[in-house]
């Protein structure tokens, strides 16, 4: 069973050896980052949230937040794959059942067993806490027939925590959660969706077509999916998304200062760097003040999650349109300073720049969070 620290010390280590060696294949080749995952699982980082109990390292929202970063930093195709197969693993550890735990954890913990979430249907689109597909029961069976759109690690990953509507429900948020294996009958993979960014997310939709249900694949409660995807899924999905956005920044950050501090101009009679210009120097200093207050604003709202304080919600709501426009903003001012070599250049800060699109639009996108946000501050109601 590995320690957190050894644990985040290999994920450095990987991340800085394995993940950043592919990064510009995975996402040229649209490639699915298997072996980056193959590595991170033997080393037990698939498993960081699972309890000692069953193997794992038993890390918490914090020490997951330093994994997806450090991974976004390399590989954000690779870090997004993690993270939806952490918020996948928090809700079967959550509402799994006693012999589910048995079973999967452990080959989670030892990085044998992937998982994701297949939420977001075309008929609900970024709302996907309101799914539209409904169960149906056709001779005493329960059967699922859904479309779900954009799922990471479509057809790769080895289970789907997958969201509908029971039969009996009559308001939108009564939801239900099941886990269901690659290969379940019905169950297929659509056309990948090729998105500008995360590339290698193996992301396309899943039908569902006739999939039959036994008791043993809802997870938790009937009807307490709506309750498990705003207690267990958005914190983790939130903090997840902010963090990797923050790694991908604060990449762009590095490469930006190596750029300026190295660019030379020949035909000005001090050969100055770009560096030396106050125009530049400023754009730096924007660049910093982002990163940091997003990286403020997210240290804060970890600290809040494990302290149970109440204003945590708010700032989980707030946190990844925060870090997510931040880091869009970052990075174009690093595409600037990167000149007519970065625009022209495929992968590296260009492929930075099209990754970071991602986390605005992954819903709750940044303007639902921001409605959200608003109502929340004025004490209206959510939903
Ligand atoms: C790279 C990537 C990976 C993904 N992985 C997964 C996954 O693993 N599992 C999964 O379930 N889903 C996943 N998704 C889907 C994602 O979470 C969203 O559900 C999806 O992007 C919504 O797209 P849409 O076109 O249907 O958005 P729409 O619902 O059509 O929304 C379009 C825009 O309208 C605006 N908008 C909508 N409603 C409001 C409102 N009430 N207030 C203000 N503005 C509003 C928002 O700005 C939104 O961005 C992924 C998406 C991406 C891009």
């Amino acid at each position: 069973m590995p320690e957190i620290h050894e644990l985040l010390t290999q994920n450095e280590k990987l991340a800085r050896e394995v993940l950043a060696a592919s990064a510009d294949r995975v996402d040229r080749e649209r490639e699915f980052p298997r072996e980056n995952l193959e590595a991170l699982g033997r080393s037990g980082v698939l498993g960081l949230l699972i309890p000692t109990q069953y193997g794992g390292a038993g890390g918490s929202i914090a020490e997951m937040s330093q994994v997806v970063e450090r991974m976004g930093q390399s590989c954000a195709s690779t870090a997004m794959v993690v993270l939806m197969h952490y918020c996948g693993t928090a809700v079967i550890m959550a509402k799994g059942s006693a012999s589910l735990k048995e079973s999967l954890l452990p080959l989670i913990a030892q990085g044998r067993h992937l998982t994701t979430l297949a939420f977001s249907e075309p008929g609900s689109g970024g709302h996907f806490y309101f799914p539209v597909s409904e169960v149906q029961n056709v001779d005493g069976e329960k059967r699922l027939s859904a479309r779900k759109s954009f799922v990471t690690s479509a057809g790769e990953a080895d289970s789907y925590v997958v969201s509908a509507r029971p039969a009996w429900a009559s308001l939108p948020n009564q939801v239900n959660l099941y886990l269901l294996s690659k290969g379940t009958p019905g169950f297929t993979v659509e056309k990948p969706f090729e998105g500008m960014g995360l590339a290698g997310n193996a992301s396309a939709a899943m039908r569902l077509a006739e999939v039959p249900l036994e008791d043993k694949n809802l997870l938790g409660e009937e009807g307490s999916g709506f309750q498990t995807m705003l207690e267990v899924v958005l914190p983790h999905f939130q903090i997840g998304v902010a963090s990797i956005s923050l790694g991908i920044a604060s990449a762009a950050m590095e490469r930006t200062k190596e750029h300026v501090l190295a660019r030379k101009y020949e035909h000005a009679a001090d050969n100055p760097t770009l560096a030396q210009l106050p125009r530049v120097q400023f754009l730096i200093a924007e660049m910093a003040l982002e990163l940091r207050s997003a990286r403020a604003y997210l240290e804060g709202t970890i600290r809040r999650i494990a302290a149970n304080d109440p204003e945590a919600m708010l700032d989980v709501l707030g946190i990844k349109a925060r870090a997510a426009e931040a880091c869009q903003s970052v990075v174009s001012r690093a595409m600037m300073l990167g000149g007519g070599k970065a625009f022209g250049q495929r992968g590296g800060l260009e492929r930075m720049f099209r990754d970071t699109q991602a986390a605005a639009v992954m819903a709750p996108s940044a303007d639902v969070l921001k409605d959200f946000l608003g109502k929340a501050c004025l004490g209206l109601a959510l939903f």
